[in-house]
């Protein structure tokens, strides 16, 4: 398949052995990996060294290196985009190299409307539904018909179907650990020509109902630029916890003794709490080890201001879900993969 620019893609690379790979995560921890491995090209899948600690890699925007890394790194780095249709939908495939947000802007510009809302969202189309990115009322999975991928453990390419991805609140199939060794080659979306814009966030209110798709995109461009660091000035992963869940009774105990307290009942009887709120109400803005500290206009984001080191990152984390739990009950886990030595960390 040509890249956008009708290039055909780059030939494959050499590995590098323990290369720098501080600047291919965006929280910026100093940390190399043992061996680095560019995907350029589908032909090199059937080489690729497979064991339990190859970490695939989009461009490390919601993965922190908290230590140098024992293992290999393999950085997908597939690219083209095909675009076909049907009397009701678009049908796109990308391969998961491209960018995200590049291709939302491809696509908006070729007058293909859906994405608009997770415009800005860093990172890669192939990491997209690890976590099914979502942001401002829409989620990526809505959007994926299928997602194409390498099974490095059968060595063979495999197809699955919007069902088998098991989408969910920042989850997939493709987020547990058991499926590490399915490297996505490429997505395939569905994205309905009748678009509907979604403007059910508080940021979006104000926008007339006849909003067009370019304006939509605009004002998501500009909330995001207000509110959360660029990580190319202050390195950053973007929400290091994901909002937690609880059930509808104990929700309603928080909200009797803290009614301020955001809460987005679920269609599963369950209740997402606002996690930013939280830290930000329990006094943790303020608190910082070393050059790990809390984002001051967004709680939820914790920052790189310089020099920090993962264990710094790893106690600032550590404290804020101690801190949480203790004065609200709450349990918040990280929304970020946390890479130690050995691999993906189960707990931090
Ligand atoms: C400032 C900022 C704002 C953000 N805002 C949002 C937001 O609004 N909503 C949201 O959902 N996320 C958000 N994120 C998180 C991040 O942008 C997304 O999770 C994005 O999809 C990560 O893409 P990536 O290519 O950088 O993934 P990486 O960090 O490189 O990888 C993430 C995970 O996916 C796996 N992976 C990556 N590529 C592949 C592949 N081809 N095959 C198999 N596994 C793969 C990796 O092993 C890793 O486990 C934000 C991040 C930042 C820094």
């Amino acid at each position: 398949m040509l890249t956008k620019d009708n290039k055909w893609p780059m030939p494959a690379q050499q590995p590098q052995h323990f290369a720098n790979i501080t600047n291919l995560h965006s929280f910026a921890l100093p940390a190399t990996c043992r061996q680095l491995i560019e995907l350029t090209c589908q032909s090199q899948l059937p080489e690729v060294p497979w064991n339990a600690q190859t970490l695939i890699l989009g461009e490390g925007t919601n993965t922190i290196f908290l230590d140098n890394f024992n293992g290999c790194v393999l950085v997908n780095k597939l690219k083209g985009l095909h675009v076909k249709e049907t009397a009701t939908d678009f049908l796109v495939t990308a391969q998961a190299g491209e960018n995200w947000h590049d291709f939302v802007v491809f696509l908006h510009d070729k007058g293909i409307h859906g994405l608009e809302n997770l415009a800005l969202i860093p990172g890669t189309v192939g990491a997209a539904p690890v976590q099914n990115i979502g942001a401002y009322g829409v989620e990526v999975g809505t959007f994926i018909e299928a997602v194409a991928g390498w099974d490095c453990k059968k060595s063979e390419a495999t197809l699955w179907s919007h069902n088998e991805c098991s989408f969910g609140y920042r989850s997939s199939r493709f987020k547990r650990p058991e499926w590490r060794h399915i490297i996505i080659t490429a997505v395939h979306f569905r994205i309905p020509k009748n678009w509907q814009p979604v403007l059910s966030y508080k940021e979006l209110m104000d926008l007339p109902e006849n909003v067009s798709a370019t304006q939509l995109m605009e004002r998501i461009i500009a909330v995001r630029t207000e509110k959360l660091p660029d990580p190319s000035d202050i390195p950053n992963a973007g929400s290091f916890f994901k909002n937690p869940t609880v059930p509808e009774e104990f929700a309603r105990t928080l909200k009797a003794k803290y009614p301020e307290l955001p809460q987005y009942p679920q269609a599963n009887g369950q209740v997402k709490l606002a996690a930013a709120w939280l830290i930000e109400q329990a006094g943790l803005k303020q608190v910082a080890y070393g050059d790990a500290a809390v984002h001051q206009r967004q709680a939820l984001v914790l920052i790189n201001l310089g020099s920090a080191k993962g264990e710094e990152l790893k106690r600032l984390a550590q404290h804020i879900i101690r801190v949480v739990f203790e004065t609200y009950g709450v349990q918040l886990e990280p929304e970020v993969r946390l890479i130690s030595a050995e691999g993906l960390m189960a707990h931090i």
